[in-house]
C-alpha cells in the first residue's frame, strides 16, 4: 500500500517501538473533546490522526467526552460533536465514553495518593498559592499545610466531598516538588471545591478534579495506550507520567504531543467565532465561510477531501500554518471525477438563435462527466432562446478574447456553433440580448470537422431554466492585511459573501437535496445549501472555484 512507500511519522515510530518492546500488545487511541463548542478543521486533524492510527494498527479508537469541568459543558454540543466525528468517518463503535462517569474512580485515585503520602489538603487561597508558587527563575515554597498527616488529609478530603467547605477554601494538591524547574510539578492542585451542577452527574459532586489529574486517569481506565494531544501540553507530560506512576497502573498510557493545525486566513478560535455569530456577521456556527466541521459540510466539503488534507498536512512537532488553498486543492481533486458537470449561468443575458425555429426544441444527450463514463448521461433541452453568461459576450473585445462578439463564432457546449450577428442594448447602454445564427451541421457528437472555433461557452435553455440563488465566498479574514485591527477587532473581508439572486440552472436539478454537489462548468464546484435551499428556491454554495495557482509542495 501507499503507506509503506512514505516514511512513518514520529508517532508511528513511537508506536512501532512500543509494540516491539512489548510495552503494549495492541494500541488504543482516543479523541477527547470538551463538549463546550463545535468542532473545527483542527479537531478533524486530531480525530483522523487518532482514528487512522487505530485503523493502521488494528487497535481501538475511543470517543470520550472530557466533561469534568461543570462550568462550560453543554449537552447540545455532545450531539453535534458525535455527528461531526461520525461524518468524518471515525467509527468509535461501542467505545463512547464520558469522563464524568469516572468521578468515583477519580475520587478513589485521589484517596490512594493521600494514603501514599502523595497528596495533601491545602488551605492557601488563590493569591497565597501564587506567592508560594515561585517563578520560572525562583523555586517555590512549601505550603504550610504540606505536612498534614495522612489521617487528617483523608478526613479533610472527605469533608470536601461532603460539601463542608465553601468554594475556593480548600484544594487537594499533589505532593511533588516545589523546587521543580517545571512549574506544573510544584504541588499542582488536583481537586477543587465547586458547588456546581454537572450536566451528567447533577448535584452528586461538589468537588471536581483538575484536567491534569483527570486526563491520565481517564486514559488509564479505558486502556488507552497512546494519548495524543497538542504541543501546549508538553510541559504537562511529567505530571501525566507522575499520576499514572503513582497510581500504579499496569501498562500505563503515554502522552505524545504534536503541533496544532493552523490555517491561513481562517478563524478557528471559539471566542472569535462566537463573536462573529453573536454580532450576526455570520449565519451561525455552520456559516459556510467558517471552518467548523458543520460549516465545511454545509459548504460542500466531503470527508474524503478532509482526510486527504489531513494526510497532506502530516504530523509534526513544529507549529506551522497551512495554506487554505491546500484545503481547496483537496476538495477539487476529490470532486473532479465524482461529480456531474452541469450548466448554470450566474449572470445571465439572453442569446437568441434567429434561424432556429420558434417554439421548437430538441433534447441533447449530455455526458455527465466526460472523464468518468460511470456517471452516465442526461438530457438537456436546446432551443431558440438560451441564457449565457454576460461576460461571454463583448461588444468590443480585447485581444485574445475568443468568446462571442459581433461576427465571431463559438461553440455552445454540447450543442452547435453559433455566430454573433447583432445585439440589443437598453436605454442605459446595458446589453440585453445577443442575436446569433447557428449551423445545424456542427452539432456536437456528430464528428463535424469542417472548421474550428476557439471558444466554447455554456448556456441554459430559457423556457426550461430554473432560477437559483448562488452564494460565492471568499476568506472571511485577509491575513495579508493583518488578522486584527488596531483596536483588537477582527479585520474582516467585506467581500466574504456575494449573493447572486438571478442565476439560472438547467432543469436537471429536480431531485437535488441538501449537501448534493456538482460542478458548474467553468464556474466551480457548488453544493445545495442545507439550511436555505428548497425545491421551490434552489440555493447553491460555491465550494471552490475551478482554477487555482496552488501547487502541492514537493516532498523533500
Ligand atoms: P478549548 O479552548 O476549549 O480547550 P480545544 O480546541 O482545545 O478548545 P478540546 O475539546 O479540548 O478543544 O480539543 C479536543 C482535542 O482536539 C484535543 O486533543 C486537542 O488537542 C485537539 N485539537 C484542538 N485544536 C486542534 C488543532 N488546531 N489541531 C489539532 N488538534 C487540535
Ligand atoms: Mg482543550
Amino acid at each position: 500500500m501507499e503507506k509503506e512507500t512514505i516514511s512513518k511519522n514520529f508517532i508511528e515510530q513511537i508506536i512501532d517501538k512500543d509494540l516491539a518492546e512489548g510495552k503494549y500488545d495492541t494500541i488504543c487511541t482516543r479523541f477527547p473533546p470538551e463538549p463546550n463548542g463545535y468542532l473545527h478543521i483542527g479537531h478533524a486533524k486530531s480525530i483522523l490522526l487518532n482514528y487512522g492510527l487505530a485503523q493502521e494498527y488494528n487497535g481501538e479508537f475511543h470517543l470520550r467526552f472530557d466533561d469534568t469541568n461543570p462550568t462550560k459543558e453543554k449537552t447540545e454540543f455532545v450531539e453535534s460533536i458525535k455527528a461531526d466525528v461520525e461524518w468524518l468517518g471515525a467509527d468509535w463503535k461501542e467505545h463512547l465514553y464520558f469522563a464524568s462517569n469516572y468521578f468515583d474512580q477519580m475520587y478513589e485515585a485521589a484517596v490512594k495518593l493521600i494514603k501514599k503520602g502523595k497528596a495533601f489538603v491545602c488551605d492557601l487561597d488563590a493569591q497565597q498559592m501564587r506567592e508560594y508558587r515561585g517563578t520560572l527563575t525562583e523555586p517555590g515554597k512549601d505550603s504550610p499545610y504540606r505536612e498534614r498527616s495522612i489521617e487528617e488529609n483523608l478526613s479533610l478530603f472527605e469533608a470536601m466531598k461532603n460539601g463542608e467547605f465553601e468554594d475556593g477554601t480548600k484544594v487537594l494538591r499533589a505532593k511533588i516538588d516545589m523546587a521543580s524547574p517545571n512549574m506544573n510539578m510544584r504541588d499542582p492542585v488536583i481537586y477543587r471545591v465547586a458547588h456546581m451542577h454537572h450536566h451528567n452527574t447533577g448535584d452528586k459532586w461538589c468537588i471536581y478534579p483538575m484536567y491534569d489529574f483527570a486526563h491520565p486517569i481517564e486514559d488509564a481506565i479505558e486502556g488507552v495506550t497512546h494519548s495524543i494531544c497538542t504541543l501546549e501540553f508538553e510541559d504537562h507530560r511529567p505530571l501525566y507520567d507522575w499520576v499514572v506512576r503513582e497510581l500504579e497502573y499496569d501498562k500505563p498510557p503515554k502522552q505524545i504531543e504534536f503541533a496544532k493545525l493552523y490555517l491561513t486566513n481562517v478563524v478557528t478560535g471559539k471566542r472569535y467565532i462566537k463573536k462573529l455569530v453573536e454580532e450576526g456577521i455570520v449565519d451561525g456556527w455552520d456559516d459556510p465561510r467558517l471552518v467548523s466541521i458543520a460549516a465545511l459540510r454545509r459548504r460542500g466539503f466531503t470527508p474524503e477531501a478532509i482526510q486527504k488534507f489531513v494526510e497532506l498536512c502530516g504530523v509534526s512537532k513544529a507549529d506551522s500554518s497551512v495554506d487554505y488553498a491546500m484545503l481547496e486543492y483537496c476538495i477539487r481533486e476529490d470532486l473532479k471525477m465524482k461529480r456531474s458537470r452541469m450548466m448554470a449561468v450566474l449572470d445571465p443575458i439572453k442569446l437568441v438563435i434567429d434561424n432556429y425555429p420558434e417554439g421548437e426544441y430538441e433534447m441533447l444527450d449530455v455526458a455527465n462527466n466526460l472523464e468518468n463514463e460511470e456517471l452516465g448521461y442526461r438530457k438537456v433541452p436546446f432551443g431558440r432562446e438560451l441564457y449565457i453568461e454576460r461576460d461571454d459576450f463583448m461588444e468590443e473585445p480585447p485581444r485574445k478574447y475568443f468568446r462571442l462578439f459581433p461576427g465571431n463564432e463559438v461553440r455552445l457546449m454540447h450543442a452547435y456553433f453559433v455566430k454573433c450577428e447583432s445585439f440589443v442594448k437598453d436605454e442605459n447602454g446595458k446589453i440585453t440580448e445577443v442575436h446569433c445564427t447557428y449551423d445545424p451541421e456542427t452539432k456536437a457528437g456528430t464528428g463535424f470537422t469542417g472548421r474550428k472555433v476557439k471558444g466554447t461557452i455554456h448556456w441554459v435553455p430559457v423556457p426550461q431554466a430554473v432560477k437559483a440563488e448562488v452564494r460565492l465566498y471568499e476568506n472571511i479574514i485577509d491575513e495579508e492585511k493583518g488578522v486584527y485591527n488596531e483596536d483588537g477587532t477582527l479585520n474582516l473581508n467585506p467581500n466574504s459573501l456575494t449573493i447572486l439572486k438571478d442565476c439560472v440552472v438547467e432543469p436537471s436539478f429536480a431531485d437535488a437535496k441538501a449537501y448534493d454537489s456538482y460542478q458548474f462548468v467553468r464556474n466551480g464546484f457548488f453544493c445545495i445549501d442545507a439550511k436555505d435551499s428548497s425545491a421551490s428556491h434552489l440555493v447553491f454554495n460555491r465550494i471552490v472555484s475551478l482554477k487555482s495557482s496552488f501547487r502541492l509542495p514537493k516532498a523533500d
